[in-house]
């Protein structure tokens, strides 16, 4: 009930400002005051693509006014006795009416955005296409079919209230959560293109960010963004898509040993900070047949290429009629990501690499006494130490005997189960660890630590530059 009260006192003394502010400089003028910091904005696409809708309504306890972003934030229509819009998409234009079907705007234009009053501090308003409050304003795309797209357009930092917590729980460290804060907001920027032609910047799902608006904040991550507002990571001049993953195994990885491209900032570090994550994960041939399909039936699969720092880079599954090569990324996806969680993993149940072990090195089996066995099945890098298995898991080989097998002959023989993948870390494993970032936080590390951490190369600045880190 404060709350309401308070409200209606704000928008009083805001109609007054408006009123005296237009007869000073009709007809049109800034609503911001100079003494404002300069405010990056984002356009986010909440309604779209098959969601679209023909229409949507708008309720504010802070009124509304129309403002023009071409180039700036330039107030064209004060409403502030409004507290509820409803916006139809007519023949092609974007109509505004008050609740009782008056017009208030025709042909609103891709350029003018419906803001919540107070849209700078503590404006908010609610959709009806998801019952979600959101702060700044909503902009709408007229699609070829008629529809709409409905968009959100906020400051970047309010964007970032409505992220944050998604990404890493509001609980954890001050510090972990300002230096998930400028990944998030960098990440946001240099994004920012994803949506052009649907009339947005960016999406509120995980192909951008997840974006839940106001009923996501929590006052530590919203302390998190103000602490760090507008500040960003730049290489080379640009800002950087600043990457994370929720954890490293203990090593972070070169962006061209996951996604093929070679990125300055993304640099494989040997992460201590890592708190360990163990996965296991089992497919049997016919789960591996389903999912590569063309191959026949698959019968085997073993590692063929790791990276410097002990991932998987290229993973051979060898079917029936064919045999196909999966490399880097291409490898979760195939396997499923949520199951094959990090590449940094062991297999074991593929062929690994047999080898034939001459005559003349003696084999001893688990009781201790030489056995005839040939071949045995060897699990690991050829450039690091191998771990040995017998093919009826008996065979016990001396440490000596190790270096001679590695240039031996190298034959197949799998499983009839399938394959067990073990493995570490959870994610792509590039650029911050959230769950090392944490830790850090713990620890007494700064957000800038931090992020200096993970990220190679790199400055933490404002978006518009003039930061003095
Ligand atoms: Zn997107």
């Amino acid at each position: 009930m404060m709350h309401f009260t308070r409200n209606k006192k704000k928008r009083m003394v805001m109609i007054l400002a408006l009123v005296m502010a237009a007869l000073l400089c009709a007809p049109v003028c800034v609503y911001a005051s100079e003494d404002e910091p300069e405010m990056t904005y984002v356009a986010v696409g909440i309604k779209y693509g098959s969601s679209a809708v023909d229409s949507c309504e708008m309720y504010s306890d802070y009124g509304f006014q129309i403002v023009d972003i071409s180039d700036g934030m330039e107030e064209t229509l004060p409403l502030p006795g409004y507290d509820h819009l409803v916006i139809e998409a007519e023949n092609g234009m974007i109509n505004v009416y008050d609740e009782d079907g008056a017009t208030l705007v025709t042909d609103l234009g891709e350029n003018s955005v419906i803001m919540t009053g107070d849209y700078l501090d503590e404006g908010m308003f609610t959709s009806s296409v998801n019952a979600r409050t959101y702060r700044g304003g909503l902009k709408f795309h007229v699609r070829d079919n008629g529809d709409i797209n409905v968009i959100n357009y906020v400051s970047l930092d309010h964007y970032l209230y409505g992220v944050l917590h998604g990404e890493m729980g509001a609980h954890n460290p001050l510090e972990s959560l300002k230096a998930q804060a400028v990944a998030a907001r960098s990440y946001a920027m240099a994004e920012r293109s994803s949506h052009k032609s649907e009339g947005f910047d960016l999406c509120n799902v995980s192909h951008c960010q997840m974006y839940y608006g106001v009923d996501y904040e929590r006052e530590r991550t919203s302390q998190a963004v103000d602490e760090t507002s507008e500040l960003v990571i730049w290489h080379d001049g640009e800002i950087v898509p600043a990457y994370y993953c929720k954890n490293s195994g203990g090593y972070t990885q070169n962006s061209e040993d996951v996604w093929g491209s070679v990125s300055g900032y993304l640099k494989a570090v040997e992460d201590i900070w890592s708190p360990e994550y163990e996965w296991t994960a089992s497919y049997t041939w016919e789960d591996l047949t389903e999912r590569i399909p063309d191959i026949g039936d698959v019968e085997d699969a073993y590692v063929t290429e790791w990276t410097d720092n002990g991932n998987v880079y290229e993973l051979t599954v060898v079917g029936e009629d064919d045999t196909k090569v999966l490399k880097r990324e291409k490898i979760r996806t195939t396997l499923g990501a949520s199951l094959c969680k990090s590449l940094r993993f062991e297999l074991e149940g593929g062929s690994g690499k047999t080898i034939v072990i001459p005559a003349s090195v003696s084999v001893l089996g688990a009781d201790g006494l030489e056995t005839d066995r040939e071949e045995i099945v060897v699990y690991g890098s050829e450039d690091e130490s191998f771990e040995y298995d017998s093919l009826d898991g008996m065979v016990v080989l001396g440490a000596s005997v190790e270096k001679t097998l590695k240039d031996k002959e190298v034959k197949s023989m799998a499983s009839d189960e399938g394959i067990t993948l073990t493995g570490y870390g959870y994610g792509h494993g590039i650029g911050m660890a959230q769950d090392s970032a944490i830790v850090m936080g713990e620890e007494g590390l700064d957000f800038e630590e931090i992020l200096h951490f993970f990220y190679t190369d790199i400055e933490i600045d404002y978006v518009n530059g003039g930061y003095d880190e």
